[in-house]
């Protein structure tokens, strides 16, 4: 048999080689090194034969940043972990324990529970293990078998686990360790260079809240040292950014079990919150577009009509009420969008309308996917609805990328592109599709927009252009949205009369911008660490009287600058003043004003964030904060 190389050279092979034997065949140095083999974008196990004319990649100890190569070290360090618990906690039994993003972790069920500080010693034992050295082997057996063995010993959830297994049952041992898996593993311990276990966590067995409670160790491992001591200090950065902590620690927001998933605004955070409004409300009006306000809620009826009860109800809330009816709670403001539409009689001259609405919208979002700001239950979009001819599209759609463009500008952000195409569940025709990803396509590329395909990632109703973007721990979230759909406006039967006299079908572009405002301000206070530049900050100025004799003039220069049109407050005498300047920076005020026996109108002493000191008068302050 023979195997395609990455250089597409071929490598003759004995049957039924394994991916080891290939890299035998190479090279003793390589197969030393090997991790994995790595075919048409499967990876397989070292020990497993190869299939005759398959392309191969073997993947070795330096490819130490790949995905898959740092998945097999990880889930190897995972048995590990496992073999460690065993030894040092006799009569725990153990469920599974694969690789995840950044790491891996392993279900205990313990006898006793254990602590944090149990995990250093659990980490001592897993340094003795590499210290010693294990390597593992593959073993085949049957599912009787295999059953046997682990009621034999004990192990209740193996035992589970073989029962509903699907295909052939394998075994992995490394030193007296023998766990169920599919592997794939390392041939030995010697890539695992560090190894951390980061974490305790309550897991129900199969994530079923009706079973037993296990406990969860989270850990990660590396090729090198290095690697891991960069990533703790990543996770580090990552904490001190997480917009979670920093809504707390900036009184922005909070959220409550009654409500999950759905922030409870403070005074300071709806301040970035209306800032956002503003510049929605005032571009909006500039760029033609008409604000509307549509129900909340709507009977089943309609959401029949939009396509939304059969494509997207395990989304929403709904309202049963007397006589059968129900009601659901909006997920998106479409539906009310075409209503309004179709309420009057639309001629070709009258479009495009661009109905824009930034109503509170509710999506029954799982429990377990919920993170602060970034995925929530209520939702309120900064969404609009442009109906439009189909001459009028790549107008409309370089419009909103124009607009896309100077909000993302303003904050400085960079998001990547997603151009998603037709999903399974879609609705209309292959033609239909074909037309509307064509027009998106052609936007991307005239507005010279790089982007990656999302293919099947589109919405039901039409694809779209998204604008994703990642927060300080790595993960991906998706902010703005662009959609080209004749579907929705096909289904509530919308047309306009054409100059031909006739009806014509209309299109519809949903488009939101920030995408939400709740996960725009999520990443926006990632994106800043809290630090909002001066015309987004909660509070802009902060004034300052040293003693309770200065107080009447503080609240005097508070209220010229009020005046003035800026967020002003005035701190409480209540602490020394080196004390409240100290919370000022830690609150990332932008301005502090010190107003003590020596300060009036005519000089004032002034902080600006980031340690400049200058002294002005507030004539000239105001001159200033007004360049800002
Ligand atoms: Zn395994
Ligand atoms: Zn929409």
């Amino acid at each position: 048999m023979k195997v395609v190389l990455p250089d597409k050279s071929e490598l003759e092979l004995p049957d039924g080689a394994t991916g080891l034997d290939a890299a035998r065949a190479i090279g003793p140095k390589l197969a030393e090194q090997a991790v994995l083999v790595r075919t048409d974008g499967r990876v397989q196990d070292l020990r497993l034969p190869l299939e005759d004319g398959e392309p191969i990649q073997i993947l070795t100890t330096r490819d130490k940043d790949d995905p898959d190569a740092l998945f097999v070290l990880r889930h190897s360090a995972a048995h590990l972990l496992a073999e460690a618990v065993r030894r040092l906690y006799p009569g725990v039994k153990i469920a599974i324990g694969p690789p995840i993003e950044n790491g891996f972790y392993y279900d205990f069920d313990f006898p006793e529970p254990i602590r944090e500080e149990d995990l250093e010693k659990i980490e001592a034992e897993i340094n003795r293990e590499l210290k010693e050295g294990r390597e593992w082997s593959r073993q085949e057996i049957s599912r009787e078998e295999a059953r046997a063995r682990f009621e034999q010993e004990g192990e209740p959830y193996k035992v589970e686990l073989v029962d509903t297994a699907e295909g052939d049952i394998s075994l992995y041992t490394q030193g007296d360790f023998t766990d169920l898996c599919r592997g794939p593993h390392l041939q030995n311990s010697k890539p695992i260079k560090a190894v951390k276990l980061t974490g305790l966590a309550g897991a129900y067995w199969r994530g079923d809240s009706t079973k037993p409670q296990l406990t969860r160790i989270y850990g990660t491992a590396f090729y090198s040292k290095e690697d891991l001591d960069a990533y703790l200090e990543r996770l580090e950065e990552a904490r001190k950014r997480d917009h979670r902590r920093i809504g707390n620690q900036l009184d922005l927001f909070h959220f409550d079990e009654h409500s999950p998933g759905s922030p409870l605004w403070h005074p300071k955070g709806m301040v970035i919150f209306n800032v956002l409004e503003d510049i929605r409300r005032r571009e909006n009006a500039r760029r033609g577009y008409l604000e509307v306000k549509t129900p909340l809620i709507y009977d089943k009826a309609l959401w029949v009509t939009s396509g939304h009860w059969e494509k997207f109800r395990d989304n929403m809330f709904l309202i049963p009420l007397e006589h059968e009816q129900v009601y659901a709670i909006k997920p998106m403001n479409c539906p009310g969008h075409m209503l309004l539409f179709g309420s009057a009689l639309r001629s070709y001259r009258d479009l495009p309308i661009r109905y824009a609405e930034a109503a509170p919208l509710h999506r029954n979002e799982l429990a377990g996917a919920l993170h602060g700001l970034t995925r929530v239950r209520y939702v309120t979009q900064d969404d609009a609805h442009i109906f439009c001819t189909e001459e009028q599209i790549p107008a409309e759609l370089d419009a909103c990328i124009d607009y896309l463009r100077f909000l993302m500008g303003l904050f400085g952000l960079e998001p990547r592109a997603e151009f998603s195409t037709r999903p399974d569940n879609k609705l209309g025709s292959d033609a239909e599709w074909d037309f509307a990803e064509g027009e998106l396509e052609a936007a991307l590329e005239r507005n010279n927009i790089e982007y990656v395909l999302g293919a099947g990632e589109g919405s039901f109703y039409g694809p779209k252009i998204d604008l994703h973007i990642t927060d300080v721990l790595g993960r991906s979230w998706q902010l703005g949205t662009i959609q080209l759909d004749r579907q929705m406006p096909a289904r509530f039967g919308l047309t306009y009369v054409g100059p031909d006299n006739r009806e014509h079908p209309v299109f519809v572009i949903h488009r939101a911008l920030f995408g939400s405002f709740e996960r725009f301000i999520g990443i926006l206070i990632e994106h800043y660490a809290g630090a909002f530049p001066f015309w987004l900050a909660p509070v802009q100025v902060r004034v300052l009287p040293v003693g309770e004799q200065h107080r009447d003039g503080a609240e005097t220069v508070a209220l010229h600058l009020r005046e003035a049109g800026y967020r002003v407050d005035v701190g409480e005498p209540s602490e020394t003043i080196g004390k409240r300047i100290r919370s000022a920076e830690l609150e990332k005020i932008p301005v502090v004003i010190v107003y003590g026996d020596r300060e009036s109108e005519e000089s004032l002493a002034i902080r600006s964030r980031g340690g400049e000191q200058e002294t002005l008068s507030l004539v000239d302050l105001v001159a200033k904060l007004a360049t800002l």
